[in-house]
């Protein structure tokens, strides 16, 4: 069929490359704006709308918001906020999540015609990002994780962990009353503070299913402390689940305390679990590596089904994993030298359109991440404390830090892309 109306679908970059799309750009930014033409364009696909459509229809809904949910613009130089969405989703997982919005090939082997396994290209990428796993899976969210591996090894018996392991994880949410919902009794070995070898190994018994090691992701115990790492606890002869938190798959030399999936792969554990959305950067998941039988159990179990990935999630996920670094990523590693070019320019624009704005180094975190004792040096513009208030009602709002009577925006998690949103926003909060 020459005349199929699908092959008159404008290209992408046709398409944002159009004069009305200048200014969306600038208001949305462009991977927004690539999201809005991405999703007209599978609307066009489908036949719901004309093709010469797709512009205006992408345009229209950028114009318009669909949800009460409000995007904002992250000045508060924490990099993964939890109260904020934590990790921002880079431009290929965005393209990813609106690809398989449609009808997508999720469990369904295009060349056979016959079903086949839900999430491989996940599962696939996950290997391919640490390859010395023998198994991964990705489900719901890192408690989700946690729930499967613990229920799966050790329901209706002894799970062993560290009393100075049982974190509560924010919004009174605790690791230890979930594991315990499902069954497994919690057997608390050591103190806070001390916890050694021994303690482990005097409370094995027959009825002990594994070893618990949870990484204490937002706190740090500091002075008179003693933990007993992965390699030494393989000794007690039994499964060994590692909950790391963060999702970090390697070590980064700058967030040197963070545990990471391959090194405590290497250590000996037998599952290691995490976030997707932390230091990942990507979508909410919770990534499992480890021994291939032991990662097959625990996706037989019927809790597997309940806390399942949904296509979008799937899509996200495998895009950040084989993609380039993440936003979460650039945002740690920024340079603090470029980050105060970038302040000092924003300064300028601002003092050029008289509005009254300082220079100021800064502080900024990983955040609910991870590495709660790492300080990222950073640079901030330091406006009244009385504009935080405007900042959070422009749109996009604006969340900003209040510290010793300022109100001070960190760049560092604001998208180069973003810059023009930001600086329309401090202006329009001033009043100028
Ligand atoms: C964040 C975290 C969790 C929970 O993960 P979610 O993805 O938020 O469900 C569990 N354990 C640790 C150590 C964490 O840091």
């Amino acid at each position: 069929m020459t005349d199929d109306p699908r092959r008159r679908i404008p290209r992408t970059d046709t398409v944002l490359a159009g004069a009305d799309f200048r200014e969306a750009i600038e208001r949305h930014g462009r991977a927004r704006a690539k999201a809005a033409v991405v999703a007209a364009q599978a609307r066009a696909r489908s036949g719901l709308i004309a093709p010469d459509a797709v512009p205006e229809v992408a345009l229209a809904a950028l114009g318009r918001r669909t949800t009460t949910l409000r995007p904002l613009l992250n000045g508060t130089g924490v990099v993964v906020h939890t109260n904020i969405g934590r990790a921002p989703l880079s431009p290929n997982a965005l393209d990813a999540l609106v690809s398989a919005a449609g009808y997508t090939d999720i469990e369904y082997d295009v060349a056979t015609g016959q079903r086949a396994r839900r999430g491989r290209g996940t599962v696939e990428a996950m290997l391919a990002a640490v390859p010395m796993a023998g198994g991964a899976l990705a489900v719901a969210n890192g408690a989700a994780a946690l729930l499967l591996a613990t229920t799966t090894l050790a329901q209706g018996r002894d799970l062993l962990v560290s009393r100075g392991e049982l974190v509560e994880i924010g919004d009174g949410f605790r690791l230890p009353d979930l594991i315990a919902s499902t069954g497994v009794h919690l057997r608390e070995v050591g103190t806070t503070n001390r916890t050694r070898f021994r303690d482990y190994a005097d409370a094995v018994t027959e009825n002990t299913g594994a070893v618990l090691k949870v990484h204490p992701s937002n706190f740090v115990v500091t002075g008179f402390t003693g933990t007993v790492g992965i390699a030494e606890l393989t000794t007690l002869g039994l499964p060994v689940v590692a909950d790391i938190g963060s999702g970090l798959l390697h070590p980064d030399p700058l967030l040197p305390g963070e545990p990471d999936v391959a090194t405590t792969l290497a250590d000996g554990a037998d599952l290691v679990i995490c976030s997707g959305d932390k230091l990942l950067g990507g979508p909410q998941a919770g990534l499992i590596f480890g021994e291939a039988d032991l990662v097959e159990q625990l996706a037989r179990h019927p809790i597997a089904r309940a806390v399942r990935l949904d296509k979008l999630t799937h899509a996200a996920l495998e895009a950040t994993l084989r993609g380039p670094d993440t936003p979460t990523y650039t945002a740690i590693h920024a340079d603090p030298a470029q980050l105060r070019r970038r302040t000092e320019a924003l300064a300028a624009t601002l003092t050029a359109r008289g509005i009254k704005v300082e220079v100021v180094p800064s502080v900024a975190r990983v955040g609910g991440g991870g590495a709660p004792n790492v300080e990222l040096p950073s640079w901030a513009l330091a406006l009244p404390e009385r504009l935080a208030g405007p900042l959070r009602s422009a749109d996009p709002a604006v969340v900003a830090r209040v510290e010793n009577g300022q109100c001070l925006v960190d760049v560092r998690c604001v998208d180069d892309d973003d810059t023009d949103l930001l600086l329309d926003a401090i202006t329009a909060a001033t009043g100028a």
